[in-house]
C-alpha cells in the first residue's frame, strides 16, 4: 500500500534505504567506539569521526516501548488516515536505538477510544512499499 509521504534518501541515508529495498534493517556502527547509531548521521555521535562508521545488519526485532496517536497531523497528506498509531520500537540488541513507525494492527480497539496497545510486546520489522520500488521499514507484533 502506497504511503502518503515517501522518504527522500540523501548521501548519508542512501545505504539504509538501499538495505530496506533488500529486506534488511541496518544501522550505522562505529568500529572505534563499538557503538550503533540511528538515524544515520554524517559522523559518529561519540567520537565525531566518520571514517570509523560502517553499517551493521540488525536482528529486525524489538519491543514496543511507547506510542502516540495522531489525531491532527501537521502533514495534510496523513489526514485521511487519522487517527493513526505511532509506535516507538526499541531494537532488541541495542534498546537505545528506537524506530518510530506506523503499525497496521488495530489491537481490536478503535483508536478514537482507549486503545489497548501492548507496550513491551516483541515486534519484528516488515518492509512495505511506500512507492514503486521504495521499501520502508514498519513493525508488526512478532509471531
Ligand atoms: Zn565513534
Amino acid at each position: 500500500m502506497a504511503r502518503p509521504i515517501v522518504p527522500v534518501p540523501d548521501p548519508v541515508s542512501q545505504p539504509f534505504w538501499d538495505a530496506c529495498n533488500e529486506g534488511k534493517l541496518i544501522v550505522q556502527y562505529c568500529t572505534m567506539c563499538d557503538r550503533r547509531q540511528f538515524p544515520p548521521e554524517p559522523a559518529c555521535r561519540d567520537c565525531g569521526f566518520n571514517f570509523h562508521l560502517t553499517w551493521q545488519e540488525t536482528s529486525g526485532r524489538g519491543a514496543i516501548v511507547g506510542y502516540s496517536i495522531t489525531y491532527d497531523s501537521r502533514l495534510v497528506q496523513w489526514h485521511p488516515k487519522q487517527p493513526f498509531l505511532n509506535v516507538i520500537v526499541a531494537l532488541e540488541e541495542d534498546p537505545v536505538i528506537n524506530f518510530h513507525s506506523n503499525m497496521e494492527e488495530d489491537f481490536g480497539s478503535n483508536l478514537a477510544d482507549e486503545p489497548d496497545i501492548p507496550v513491551g510486546a516483541t515486534c519484528e520489522v516488515i518492509f512495505v512499499e511506500a512507492a514503486p520500488g521504495r521499501m520502508i521499514p514498519e513493525w508488526k507484533i512478532a509471531t
